[in-house]
């Protein structure tokens, strides 16, 4: 398992190089991309057509060439193999056979993004690609809305402002996040706002969308007591928008487990600030 560069061409490590020039066979996503990379370092082995659509009609021939004493090198078009990239597959099966897997490491978008970002970094999680759809992502958020770690996912460009919109509505507006684009490349960016107004950004400046980016998003810091106050209070200004102030607090508390008077008096306190 080869990483290679995520962006600028230096960031391979010579050890990934050696490997890659003793290797019997070079399994990679794409042989175009990769054929000229290895060229820029004077490598020039066989190389085989290795991506999430024949993974697994390729691992078994791989297998047999493993078996047989061969050296497999495993390389995927950018970063490390087996992050939302192909390879888990050929790993499995080579342990289950007993074949020794040795992972090269090097460049990783996730990781490389999480260094630099500013957001803690003893706990996070990463989640891969959002669904496409905007209620698959809402549905997709619900699995870490109360992630204390680090979230990280990968996006395209011009898919994140609608992405980070979703997110905005699913973890709220303002949960911390920052825009790690077209890292170790010229143009090299990152952003850091709350979730709307980073979609917002997004949204109003094309040259933002393009290239490729990681989305990362502060976990949720809150104690279990400000999360309930929280949930009460969301439940609370959706009821009080359409029934008197005391049905609404009547029904938050039901609903919530909230203190009905406590409830009453946020109700009261929210009209007050409004109308003042
Ligand atoms: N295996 C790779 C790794 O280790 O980072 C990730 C492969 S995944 C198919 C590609 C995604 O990684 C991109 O859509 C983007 O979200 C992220 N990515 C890759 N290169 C990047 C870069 N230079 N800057 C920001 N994000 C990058």
């Amino acid at each position: 398992m080869v990483a290679t560069p995520i962006g600028n061409r230096e960031d391979i490590s010579s050890r990934a190089k050696a490997v890659l020039a003793e290797a019997d066979v070079i399994a990679c996503e794409d042989t175009r991309h990769s054929r000229p990379l290895l060229a820029a370092f004077g490598i020039r082995g066989e190389l085989l057509s290795f991506h999430e659509h024949n993974e697994d009609q390729v691992t078994p021939r791989l297998l047999a060439r493993l078996l047989a004493g061969e050296a497999v090198a495993l390389i995927s078009d950018a970063g490390t193999p087996l992050i939302s990239d192909p390879g888990f597959v050929l790993v499995r099966a080579a342990r289950e056979q007993g074949v020794r897997v040795e992972p090269i490491p090097g460049p990783c978008a996730a990781i490389c993004a999480l260094s630099a970002a500013g957001l803690p970094s003893d706990r996070f999680l990463f989640v891969g690609f959002p669904p496409r759809t905007r209620a698959q992502r809402l549905a997709w958020c619900e699995d870490f809305v109360k992630e204390p770690g680090t979230i990280i996912c990968y996006e395209s460009g011009r898919r994140a402002a609608a992405t980070l919109a979703d997110m905005a509505d699913a973890l709220g507006a303002d949960r911390r996040a920052v825009i790690a684009r077209e890292l170790t490349k010229r143009f090299e960016t990152f952003l850091v706002d709350g979730l709307q107004a980073l979609s917002e950004r997004l949204a109003s400046s094309p040259e933002q969308q393009l290239g490729e980016l990681v989305i990362l998003i502060e976990g949720d810091l809150r104690s279990e007591d400000e999360r309930d106050r929280a949930e009460q209070l969301r439940v609370l200004a959706l009821l009080a928008a359409e029934l008197p102030l005391k049905q609404a607090a009547a029904l938050t508390a039901a609903i919530t487990g909230g203190a009905r008077n406590q409830l009453y008096k946020a109700a009261l306190a929210a009209r007050d600030k409004t109308e003042a």
